[in-house]
C-alpha cells in the first residue's frame, strides 16, 4: 500500500517567514494561528507530513546545517501537540550552484517519494510560493498555494501562470479544501 502525503514549504506556510529573512535563530520560530488545527486534521485524514524546504541561507553562508537542524527541532516541537512530522527535506544550496535539489527542481520530492513510497495521486504540495506550485507540478503532484508570507505578493505578480492552481488563506484552508475534495 502506497502513502498519502501532504508536503509543506516550511517558511512561510507552515512558519511564519519575514519575507526577504533568514531564519536561524530557533527562538525565532512561531507557527501561524492556525497551523495547529491544520496538522491535526491532515493526521484525522490519514496523511503522512513532511516538510520540504529551500535553506539557501546554507549556500551563501549566512549559517549552517546546525542552526537549520534547531530550527527544525523546535518547530517539530511545536508541532508535537497536533503531530509528528514524518519527515524534513531541505535543500542547502545558492540558487548559482544549478543543484537538483532546490525548489522548483524535483530532486527533494522524487527522494522522498521514493523513501516513503508515496501515492502521488492521492498527495498534495502546500507552499507561499510560485516555485512551490512548479515544484508541485514537476513531481507530478496537486499544488495548493497559501496567501501568507509571500503569497499576496507571489499571487498578483504571477497571476497568469498560477490561474488553474488551487488558491487557500492559509494552511488550515488548505485543510480544509482537502477535505472537502476527499468527502
Ligand atoms: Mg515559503
Ligand atoms: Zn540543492
Amino acid at each position: 500500500m502506497k502513502n498519502k502525503a501532504i508536503l509543506m514549504d516550511r517558511d512561510g506556510t507552515v512558519i511564519k517567514e519575514k519575507p526577504g529573512t533568514y531564519l536561524s535563530d530557533p527562538k525565532g520560530v512561531k507557527l501561524y494561528k492556525n497551523t495547529l488545527k491544520a496538522f491535526k486534521l491532515f493526521k484525522e485524514m490519514g496523511y503522512k507530513l513532511f516538510i520540504v524546504s529551500n535553506q539557501s541561507g546554507i549556500g551563501r553562508g549566512y549559517f549552517g546545517e546546525a542552526e537549520v537542524n534547531a530550527v527544525n527541532q523546535r518547530m517539530c516541537q511545536l508541532l508535537k501537540e497536533a503531530a509528528d512530522i514524518d519527515g524534513i527535506y531541505y535543500c542547502p544550496h545558492a540558487p548559482n550552484e544549478n543543484c537538483s535539489c532546490r525548489k522548483p527542481a524535483p530532486g527533494l520530492g522524487l527522494k522522498l517519494i521514493k523513501e516513503h513510497n508515496i501515492d502521488v495521486a492521492n498527495s498534495f504540495m502546500i507552499g507561499d510560493k510560485k516555485s512551490d506550485m512548479d515544484f508541485a507540478a514537476n513531481i507530478g503532484m496537486r499544488g495548493i498555494m497559501v496567501l501568507t508570507a509571500n503569497g499576496k505578493r507571489q499571487k498578483a505578480k504571477y497571476a497568469p501562470q498560477l490561474k488553474n492552481v488551487k488558491i487557500c488563506l492559509d494552511i488550515y484552508g488548505a485543510a480544509k479544501y482537502i477535505k472537502e475534495l476527499s468527502k
